[in-house]
C-alpha cells in the first residue's frame, strides 16, 4: 500500500492553503522533451525585448518587474543581455553574475517593508538566463520560505504608486555602480487648479511646502514613463514580465507545471 497520508509541508505555517487537498497523479515522464520558450536565440522573447521595456539596463545585464503589482512588496528580474543560459555563461559573466546578484539583494531589502528577498533560477519555461529575486514583506512570518511565489499571487496587490516608486528606488541604487535608470519615480497626482478654490484653505501649509515636488513633477512630465507603464490586460490575473505581455514566461514555481497558467 503506497504512504496517503499528507505531505509534512502542509502542516508548515507557511502553507497557504487548508481543507482537504488531493495530490494530483502523476503523469508518465516523456522519452524526449519539448524545446524551451526561446531555445534559439532568433525565436526568444527576451533578446526581441527593448530596454525601455526594463527598470535598468548595462552592457551585459538587464533587470526587468512585472508589468504591474503583485502582493509582494517587489518581484524583479534579473537578466543576461545576450542570449545565454547559467551554464552558458563564460567566467567573467559568472562572476559579474554573482555581483549583480548581491547587488540587487541588497538594494531591494534597503525598500522600506521588506524583511528579506530570495533568489530563484528555476529555467524551465525560457531558455535564456532570468533570475527571480522576490521580496518577502517584513514582519509577515507565515511568507517565510519556499511558498512565497504562492503568496505573491494570492494576496492582494500592493499599491501601485508605492511600487513605481520602489521601482525606481532600485533603479537608481543600481545605477549608483553603473548601467542606467529606466524606471522613474511615479507622477504625482498634483491638483489642476481649478480645483485649488474649494480646497485651498485646507492645503495650503502642504502646498507651502511643495514647490520643490511641483518643480520635480514637471521635469518628470517630459521624461518617459516607467518601464511596463500601461493599462494590465484585464483578462489575464497574472502579472507577467513587463514588456513580454505577448508571450508567456515561466512564473516563478518551483516545480514546472505545463498546466499551470504560463509555466512550461
Ligand atoms: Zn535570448
Amino acid at each position: 500500500m503506497p504512504d496517503t497520508s499528507p505531505p509534512t509541508f502542509t502542516e508548515w505555517s507557511s502553507f497557504p492553503f487548508e481543507g482537504d487537498i488531493r495530490v494530483k497523479q502523476l503523469e508518465d515522464p516523456v522519452d524526449i522533451e519539448p524545446p524551451r520558450m526561446g531555445e534559439d536565440a532568433a525565436d526568444c522573447a527576451k533578446c526581441h525585448t527593448p530596454d525601455e521595456a526594463y527598470i535598468w539596463v548595462s552592457d551585459n545585464w538587464r533587470v526587468r518587474s512585472m508589468d504591474r503589482p503583485s502582493g509582494l512588496p517587489m518581484v524583479l528580474i534579473l537578466e543576461s543581455r545576450s542570449h545565454l543560459d547559467l551554464g552558458d555563461l563564460p567566467n567573467m559573466l559568472a562572476a559579474e553574475l554573482g555581483v549583480m546578484t548581491v547587488r540587487l539583494e541588497r538594494a531591494i531589502r534597503s525598500l522600506d517593508g521588506v524583511a528579506r528577498v530570495h533568489v530563484n533560477r528555476w529555467g524551465d519555461g525560457a531558455a535564456h538566463l532570468h533570475v527571480w529575486f522576490m521580496a518577502r514583506p517584513y514582519g509577515r512570518l507565515q511568507l517565510r520560505g519556499t511558498f512565497l511565489t504562492l503568496w505573491d499571487e494570492i494576496l492582494p496587490p500592493v499599491p501601485e504608486a508605492q511600487w513605481r516608486e520602489n521601482l525606481a528606488l532600485v533603479a537608481a541604487w543600481l545605477a549608483e555602480f553603473g548601467g542606467e535608470p529606466l524606471a522613474k519615480p511615479p507622477r504625482i497626482d498634483w491638483k489642476a487648479p481649478s480645483s485649488f478654490n474649494s480646497t485651498a484653505l485646507t492645503l495650503s501649509p502642504t502646498l507651502a511646502g511643495s514647490a520643490g515636488v511641483a518643480q520635480a513633477d514637471a521635469d518628470l512630465a517630459n521624461q518617459t514613463p516607467p518601464a511596463g507603464a500601461g493599462t494590465p490586460a484585464a483578462e489575464d490575473a497574472s502579472p507577467r514580465p513587463a514588456g513580454d505581455a505577448s508571450t508567456p514566461d515561466d512564473a516563478p514555481q518551483p516545480v514546472a507545471d505545463s498546466g499551470s497558467r504560463s509555466d512550461t
